[in-house]
């Protein structure tokens, strides 16, 4: 290390370089089946890799949720998880601009956002933010470092954005594949889990809530289908029945707590995944959902749509498997169909 302005000797930058990029393919290859969880730990060690490469005091990477409008930290190194709207902030500018942003003088940019610094004392100097795209040129995230250290404590677009490059294209394939992963998840239409989505959230989320040893606790789900729905697209057309998919979809979403599942089993059936809810609870909730489908109006160009759904409850019983568990609230279900719709069955 050069005492004088603390920047690292070739010598020691290489073998620091190369120690992060040891650990990355250990990260790889000692997967323990949690996919997203390794994406997690390489993010946060293409974080420390780019950090390196600049030789910076702090350094984020973001990724950019064109689902929920938000930019979000999925790595830093010296700072929180942070969250901002899109289109906001020096890493908003650097994506809506598409290009490389560097302020050596923060608290005299107008799209600095000195929030963070205010809340924690930390003093921002000079920050580097480097869109990062995937292999289709889409950006999809960016790199931030903050407070160069040596060089007058100033970053330089020539040198350090040629040096950011390693970690930012290492950061956009990876983070292309986690994207892929997400969206595999996702329905498109009504853009909330699909089937897949249901699947990875069980097997990673609720299987560990049933079998904690620590204590019982109860997970319940219930199935939903809209009644006739088929009559809405022969009378109004296919797109009118889109559009009543979303509608249900926000009315779903909206009535179910943050820890709760909710997704696309198929057509215009759902299902919601509660833990720590007993089936009296679950019940609740999807009357309660019930309700608000009956009294909602869906709009679709001139039309003013109206529905109602039909809901089978059930509490998860972890000695059947998951889909008998789904065949149990089908079946009731079915018997809320039978006995005339627009009703919960428990
Ligand atoms: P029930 O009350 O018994 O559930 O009657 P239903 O008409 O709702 O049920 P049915 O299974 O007869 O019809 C479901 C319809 O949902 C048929 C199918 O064309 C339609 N559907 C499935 N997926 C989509 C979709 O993505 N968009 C639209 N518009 N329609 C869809
Ligand atoms: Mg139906
Ligand atoms: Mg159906």
């Amino acid at each position: 290390m050069n005492e004088i302005n603390n920047v690292p000797t070739s010598e020691e930058l290489l073998e620091h370089i190369f120690s992060i990029t040891q650990n990355l393919y250990s990260e790889m290859c000692c997967t323990d089946g949690d996919v997203d969880n390794d994406h997690a730990r390489i993010f946060k060690l293409l974080t420390e890799l780019g950090k390196t490469l600049v030789n910076s005091d702090r350094a984020s990477f973001w990724k950019w949720d064109k689902r929920a409008h938000e930019l979000w930290t999925t790595a830093a190194v010296g700072t929180g998880r942070i969250k901002i709207p899109e289109g906001t902030g020096l890493v908003g500018k650097a994506l809506k601009e598409r290009r490389t942003i560097i302020t050596n003088d923060p608290y005299n940019d107008p799209d600095f956002n000195s929030s963070v610094d205010k809340s924690t004392g930390y003093v921002t100097k000079s920050i580097l933010v480097m869109p990062i795209s995937n292999c289709k040129g889409e950006f999809i995230g960016a790199y931030q470092a903050i407070n160069k250290i040596g060089n007058d404590e100033k970053f330089d677009l020539e040198e350090d954005v040629k040096r950011l490059s390693l970690a930012a294209f290492i950061c956009g394939i990876t983070l292309e594949s986690q994207t892929f992963l997400d969206d595999s998840h996702h329905d498109k239409l009504t853009e909330i889990k699909n089937r897949m989505g249901f699947y990875n959230d069980y097997n990673k989320e609720f299987v560990k809530i049933l079998n904690d040893p620590e204590a019982i606790r109860p997970v319940s789900l219930f199935i939903c289908d809209i009644d006739f729905f088929k009559k809405v697209n022969d009378t109004y057309g296919h797109n009118a029945g889109d559009a009543m998919l979303r509608h249900v979809s926000g009315i779903l979403r909206r009535n179910i707590r943050i820890c709760d599942g909710i997704y696309r089993w198929g057509g215009e059936e759902f299902i919601a995944l509660l833990p720590d809810t007993t089936i009296e609870e679950a019940a609740e909730t999807a009357e309660r959902v019930r309700l608000a489908v009956m009294e909602s109006v869906c709009e679709f160009e001139d039309l003013k749509m109206k529905a109602t759904m039909s809901f089978g409850v059930t509490q998860i019983d972890k000695s059947i498997s998951i889909e008998d568990n789904i065949k149990v609230a089908d079946d009731k279900l079915y018997k809320a169909k039978e006995s005339g719709r627009n009703i919960v069955i428990v």
